[in-house]
Parts: C-alpha cells; sequence; structure tokens
C-alpha cells in the first residue's frame, strides 16, 4: 500500500451526514489522496471539499465517482477491490433500514474482508483508521494464501 493511498467512500443515504461531517474534519488529510466514492456519495464529498477549499477547484483531490449505490456502485466497488485498486474503505452503512441492494451490501463488506482491506463501517472505527500511524506510511496488509484453494481437486 503506498503512501498516497485509494480511499473507498461510501454512506448509506441516513449515514451520509456522519461521512460528509468525517471528511469535513479530515480534509487536510485526505486532500492528498485519491478517492473513489459510489455516485451521490462522491457527490456529497465534492460539495464538502468544495466547501472547505472555497471552491477552489484545482485543490480538489482526485474525486472518482461510481455509479449510485443501488445502481451497481457498490458491485464496481467490489470490483476495483477485487483487482487490488483500492487500499482503504469507509463504508457507513445503515443498520436500521433495509437496503434495496442488500445483497450487494453484504458482497462488498465479504470482499474488503477477503482481500484483507481496512474496512471501517463506523464513525468512530474511521476515526480510528484516519488516526492510526499506519495511515502515512506504505504499510503492505498481508494477503491470505488461497493457492490450496485454488488448486484444489475438484
Ligand atoms: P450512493 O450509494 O452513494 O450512490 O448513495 C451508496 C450505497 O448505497 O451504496
Amino acid at each position: 500500500m503506498k503512501k498516497r493511498k485509494t480511499i473507498a467512500l461510501v454512506a448509506h443515504d441516513n449515514r451520509k451526514e456522519d461521512l460528509v461531517e468525517w471528511v469535513y474534519y479530515n480534509w487536510q488529510k485526505l486532500k492528498s489522496h485519491k478517492l473513489v466514492c459510489t455516485g451521490t456519495t462522491g457527490r456529497l464529498v465534492t460539495e464538502a471539499f468544495l466547501k472547505k477549499t472555497e471552491a477552489t477547484v484545482d485543490v480538489l483531490p482526485e474525486i472518482i465517482k461510481l455509479k449510485s449505490g443501488p445502481l451497481g456502485g457498490d458491485q464496481q466497488l467490489g470490483s476495483m477491490i477485487a483487482t487490488e485498486q483500492i487500499d482503504i474503505m469507509i463504508f457507513l452503512w445503515d443498520p436500521m433500514e433495509p437496503q434495496p441492494h442488500d445483497v450487494d451490501v453484504k458482497a462488498l463488506e465479504r470482499i474488503s474482508v477477503l482481500y484483507n482491506i481496512p474496512l471501517a463501517t463506523n464513525r468512530a472505527s474511521a476515526d480510528f483508521l484516519i488516526a492510526s500511524e499506519l495511515f502515512d506510511t506504505d504499510y503492505r496488509p498481508k494477503s491470505k494464501d488461497y493457492s490450496a484453494y485454488i488448486n484444489r481437486k475438484v
């Protein structure tokens, strides 16, 4: 994992305020990294940065906006994790309401565990993650060895 990280940001509607607040609070630290967001989250994150930087677009971090989560954005993100393009994910999902794309939400969590991506699913964990001394290093998460599974006899 390089010093400049690719950080996925996703929040369900009832958690978007939390995420925007978190981005707003941590914008100095986040601005040198690449951010990958599901559609609506990405729009709000961009707006938060514009507010902080007084609408100077040239100081915005690189913010990739995927499709909206329920329209396939979670699956796009899952595919980026499987191809090792994501270093960290902040995924504030809603514990109080079912989502139309619950299966995608589950898949996204599963793939991030499989690939050993640092994952925060609530604000406090996101705070701990960004405050970690490992955040600004080139820490490499150890991948599990799946060769026995890949080479199994079927
Ligand atoms: P959204 O998607 O950022 O487009 O709202 C989030 C999600 O529900 O996965």
